[in-house]
């Protein structure tokens, strides 16, 4: 009796672990469940690491039948790239996010890494391929350290130290009381909305993908953290392919590719100059913007 309780208590140590994790990044996404529709065809490949071209094809998705939320959406995502997808809260733009890291399956059409359908690979590669910096990131009540490796578990302390430094932590560390061993999270020091995002971002650089998705805080920022976070994301997405998903408009002016996202439909695409040439929504969101900017 003793024999059998050992390993299936072990099991419960690793299954609860395991839960953990994966609530964790539910918690990322703020999803309330983890999808368990999706599972690795039984011949998936093994997506191979390097540079990753993003390919969303005619994609149409719906959450549950009555609503379509995505319809007919196609971009392009070439190797090193950035594309900007804008547009109205509730337009689809955190979707497009999950559709990516396969945590829904698309309803219509296809999504594309290289060429090979998201759906012919295994989760595990395609996960390792992407990082994602988050609308609102999620602290564990763990040590800063924790926090940061978190984003490779067996990163060294020295990467971890030197992600943290391109992140633009270094300052901040210094003055925390046990420096990377301070204790963070709901339990610990609360950290600003603007230090979480560099945690998020050290965590994503850490991880070091091809493949790098910036969900942009929905909150209202000054113009000083809005400049901050326009330099850290210009850092962390030289050299990787880039969707940044923006609701300050002055943060996607220098994307190869602007997408308006309105109701899950693209309504129109082009570079910040063109855009704002061609008058339509776009320009009156800069418009919009500007005009706040002033006042404040
Ligand atoms: P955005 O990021 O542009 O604000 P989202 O992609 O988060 O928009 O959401 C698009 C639409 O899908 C919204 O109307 C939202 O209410 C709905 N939605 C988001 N997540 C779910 C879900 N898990 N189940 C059902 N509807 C959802
Ligand atoms: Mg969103």
């Amino acid at each position: 009796l003793i024999q059998l309780y050992i390993p299936l208590n072990f099991l419960g140590v690793i299954y609860r672990e395991l839960r953990q994790s994966l609530t964790d990044i539910e918690r990322m996404f703020g999803l309330m469940h983890e999808n368990r529709e999706i599972a690795d065809a039984p011949d998936a490949l093994t997506l191979q690491p390097g540079p990753a071209a993003v390919r969303f094809e005619h994609v149409g998705f719906s959450y549950d039948p009555e609503r379509q939320i995505l319809e007919d959406v196609d971009f392009e995502v070439p190797a090193g790239h950035t594309v900007a997808v804008v547009g109205h809260s509730g337009s689809g733009k955190s979707t497009l996010a999950r559709l990516l890291y396969r945590f829904y399956d698309v309803g219509a059409g296809a999504i594309r890494i290289n060429g090979h359908d998201l759906r012919s690979l295994t989760q595990l590669s395609l996960r390792s391929a992407i990082g994602i910096v988050p609308q609102d990131t999620v602290l564990f009540n763990d040590t800063l350290f924790y926090n940061i490796q978190y984003g490779r578990p067996d990163a060294s302390r020295e990467e971890v130290e030197a992600a943290a430094r391109a992140a633009q932590l270094t300052d901040f560390v210094a003055r925390l009381p046990a420096g990377f061993d301070t204790r963070v999270g709901e339990r610990g020091l609360k950290l600003s909305g603007g230090e979480k995002q560099r945690v998020a971002i050290a965590r994503a650089l850490l991880k070091n993908p091809a493949i790098l998705i910036f969900d942009e805080a929905t909150s209202a920022l000054d113009s000083r953290t809005e400049k901050a976070i326009q330099t850290q994301l210009e850092r962390a997405a030289a050299g990787r392919t880039a969707i940044v998903i923006a609701h300050r408009l002055s943060t996607v002016m220098d994307a190869d590719e602007i997408i308006v996202l309105d109701q899950g439909r693209i309504v129109e695409r082009g570079r910040h100059d063109e855009l704002l040439a061609a008058g339509g929504d776009y320009a009156r969101m800069w418009a919009l913007q500007q005009q706040e900017a002033e006042e404040e």
